[in-house]
């Protein structure tokens, strides 16, 4: 039987700083790349007293944590369960009332599908001070990363970010999401590919409409697979693609054979540039 990690066993209870109630701060990490954290999430994670982070927080991001600070590890492990919400929440309660300031380190942003709201209600409910720390959602950092707009005038006019897990398969009007000519970005969708794609082909999306996969995103092992909705009615077996993975669909998709500029670590990263002098504000509002 699989594990289920406790509130009483599972976490450490670093010491009280003060006898003043700590605070709670919803930090969002971005998708991956250290350089996408904001300064203010920079700020928090410098400066308070413990961590709790999850497994789309990168490994470049964790080698920014402090060394002294207590750091706890909440995300799903292999053979065990991830910390249940309750416990996780409890344990925000429980570490902001001695006094500690809390970073709840989330990949992407932390009120998109990030549960940062549910944490937001139980921190709210025993009045502890919250802040809310954007980031860049997976949505933004990884198109931008992989040269694909989410809008383009003449070709998409929106986007609609969807999720691909929910406790039963998603529950869409997939009619009118497959008629929406919009951008649509499947977040958690990599095992529902087949059931997404399927859906929006029956209710009348074009087959040939070309989609972008993308795996790590602005990560140095960002992969990027370009196909065609009918390629994805197999699932991802032709891809063999993993977690964490981001689905985008729509004409915008194409235009990355234009604007691509960010392979990981391969060379199209790697050219030499000229040097810059650093830009003058200065200079421009003299002009
Ligand atoms: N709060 C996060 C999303 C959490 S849901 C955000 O705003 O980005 C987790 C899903 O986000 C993953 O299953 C995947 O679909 C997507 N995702 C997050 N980071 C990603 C990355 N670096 N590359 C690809 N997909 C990513």
């Amino acid at each position: 039987m699989k594990k289920k990690l406790s509130i009483q066993t599972g976490y450490p209870k670093p010491e009280q700083t003060n006898s003043k109630p700590g605070k709670v701060y919803l930090v969002g990490a971005g998708p991956g790349a250290a350089e996408l954290l904001t300064v203010k999430a920079l700020k928090v994670i410098e400066s308070c007293d413990v961590i709790l982070y999850d497994n789309l927080v990168s490994e470049e991001i964790k080698s920014l944590f402090p060394a002294n600070i207590s750091k706890l590890f909440v995300g799903k492990m292999k053979n065990l369960h991830s910390v249940a919400q309750q416990n996780l929440n409890q344990i925000l309660v429980d570490y902001a009332m001695k006094g500690l300031k809390v970073c709840r380190l989330k990949g992407g942003d932390p009120f998109i599908f990030g549960r940062g709201s549910e944490e937001m209600l139980t921190l709210k409910e025993n009045n502890i001070d919250v802040e809310i720390v954007p980031g860049i959602t997976a949505a933004s950092g990884c198109t931008s990363y992989a040269g694909i707009p989410l809008t383009h005038r003449g070709i998409s006019q929106g986007c609609t970010f969807l999720t691909g897990h929910t406790e039963r398969d998603p529950d869409f009007d997939w009619q009118a999401i497959a008629k929406l000519d919009h951008t649509l970005v499947f977040y958690m969708g990599l095992s529902k590919l087949e059931f997404i794609s399927r859906n929006l082909v029956t209710q009348g999306m074009d087959a040939d409409t070309p989609v972008a996969l993308i795996e790590n995103g602005s990560r140095p092992s960002q992969k990027v697979v370009s196909t065609k909705l009918s390629d994805l009615l197999n699932g991802n077996s032709n891809h063999q693609l993993k977690s964490p993975c981001l689905i985008v669909i729509g004409q915008t998709t194409e235009l990355r054979e234009q604007l691509q500029w960010f392979e990981g670590d391969s060379p199209v990263n790697n050219l030499q540039t000229e040097k810059l002098a650093p830009y003058s504000w200065k200079r421009t509002m003299s002009a």
